[in-house]
């Protein structure tokens, strides 16, 4: 548990500069669904600054019950009227595929998961998936949603019609 040290110090520095209290409603009015990927760090890819925006991020950044859970709160509780997808080239979920992934899991804890990893070949059909689950969720006030492939070997940002 070394990194939670590493990351307590960085805090304090952090706390620092910290720039002030902001208004829990985004200030932009806009929800980032992402996936998880550790090289999209998405407030300065996208420039939102600290209040700007929500970020929901999960493997894949797919539309699961809980990525809907969080936007029918962001945008009936908090005021969100924009949806922004935010996929990426060279995902791990394109490294395995959904049966291959239970057996693995399984064959290591003896447990199949009742979910599916959600994983894909075609990132960009892969956004177009996502939009049409938004753009169908029952419970959104707006379902104005644009889908996004960042790629992780030049940082730029490329939009899926
Ligand atoms: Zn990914």
């Amino acid at each position: 548990m070394a990194e939670i040290d590493r990351m307590l110090e960085a805090n304090a520095e952090w706390a620092e500069r910290f720039p002030g209290s902001k208004p829990v409603a985004p200030a932009r009015k806009v929800a980032v669904v992402a996936c998880m990927d550790s090289r999209m760090p998405l407030f300065p890819l996208l420039g939102l600054e600290v209040g700007d925006a929500h970020v929901i991020r999960n493997a894949g950044g797919v539309v699961t019950e809980d990525t809907v859970r969080s936007l029918t709160i962001s945008q009936h509780l908090l005021g969100t009227r924009e949806i922004v997808l935010v996929h990426h080239t060279d995902c791990g979920l394109q490294k395995s595929n959904d049966v291959d992934f239970a057996d693995l899991v399984e064959r290591e804890t003896g447990r199949r998961p009742p979910w599916s990893a959600r994983t894909f070949t075609d990132v960009d059909a892969d956004v177009r998936e996502s939009m049409r689950l938004l753009r169908d969720c029952p419970y959104l006030v707006s379902r104005e949603v644009r889908g996004t492939v960042y790629d992780v070997d030049t940082g730029r940002l490329r939009e899926v019609t």
